[in-house]
């Protein structure tokens, strides 16, 4: 089992891309403040809704972006509602999935639009299900489980400060079956499969809740990672400015962290690279 990866078969993994990830954690357990899983309480979102909040300026939401077009003098943004926006630089920070849906003209340089097209992006669902009865206090075993249980995935047991709950997370291939199926399906497939491997746990869950990554329209997918030869052939392209007004940010651009703090350090490189170049 590949250790959580949403990756759907190995040979489709790069080692050095491992390699990275596995250095970039030794790396965070290094650090004094690490502790094993930090939460935040109300759910991630409080985090980027805390730096909104924060800005002198509003941010526009529910604009669905078509097309970038760059020109000599700047850059012009097309929404799907027809809605444009010019600037002299823009970051775009949308998943790879989603970017190959943006016709960007003049089109990018070969090697961008390569890492475009081909960063592969990881599939996964996850089934959030509130605990009203610790039913792992009756059967004596562990909250959560890890399996290659195609239709359970892993099963995290977390206690929060709203209670307990089970995170059934399915990715790689035993999320194959999930990509095409629609919210109620997984869910009553999960509980099923979770039932019958814990007897116990009937009649002791809440309503499960189901964020399915890969049918996201605006995810279409989890984490991105590398094939064999990605790295060498355009890893940390898209670090690079192409056709030096349109800059790339986001989980899948970022050279060092992996997850949010990639994010994080792929925006603040594409801030800096703008402002040296205003
Ligand atoms: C199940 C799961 C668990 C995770 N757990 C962790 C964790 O514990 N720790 C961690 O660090 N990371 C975790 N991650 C990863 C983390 O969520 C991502 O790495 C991070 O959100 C990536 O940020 P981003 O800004 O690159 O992309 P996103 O957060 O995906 O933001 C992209 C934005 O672009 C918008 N968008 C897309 N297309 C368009 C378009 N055409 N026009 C306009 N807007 C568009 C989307 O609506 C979205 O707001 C997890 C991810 C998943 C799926």
């Amino acid at each position: 089992m590949l250790r959580g990866e949403a990756v759907d078969s190995l040979d489709r993994l790069s080692t050095l891309w491992m390699l990275r990830r596995d250095s970039a954690r030794d790396l965070s357990r290094a650090s004094e403040n690490h502790r094993a899983i930090q939460f935040v309480v109300g759910g991630m979102s409080r985090v980027p809704e805390a730096m909104q909040a924060s800005l002198p300026f509003e941010i526009e939401f529910d604009r669905h972006v078509a097309a970038i077009r760059g020109g000599r003098s700047g850059v012009e943004v097309v929404c799907h509602d027809g809605a444009k926006y010019r600037a002299k630089h823009v970051i775009c920070t949308t998943p790879p999935p989603l970017t190959r849906m943006i016709a960007f003209d003049p089109g990018l340089p070969a090697l961008h639009a390569e890492a475009v097209a081909f960063t592969p992006f990881g599939q996964g669902t996850s089934v959030m299900i509130p605990v009203r009865e610790r039913f792992w206090e009756i059967d004596g075993r562990p909250g959560g489980s890890w399996t290659d249980n195609n239709r359970l995935g892993r099963v995290m047991q977390l206690a929060t400060p709203e209670g307990d709950y089970l995170w059934a997370y399915i990715s790689g291939r035993a999320n194959m079956a999930y990509r095409s199926m629609d919210d109620e399906g997984v869910k009553a497939s999960v509980l099923a499969e979770l039932v019958r491997t814990r007897p116990a746990a009937e009649g002791r869950l809440g309503e499960a809740k189901v964020v399915n990554w890969s049918r996201a329209p605006f995810a279409r997918g989890t984490f991105a990672r590398a094939e064999p030869g990605q790295v060498s052939r355009f890893g940390g392209v898209l670090a690079t400015p192409a056709n030096r007004r349109i800059h790339f940010a986001g989980e899948h651009v970022s050279l060092r962290a992996s997850g949010i703090e990639g994010a994080l350090e792929s925006g603040e490189r594409a801030a800096h690279d703008v402002l040296t170049a205003l």
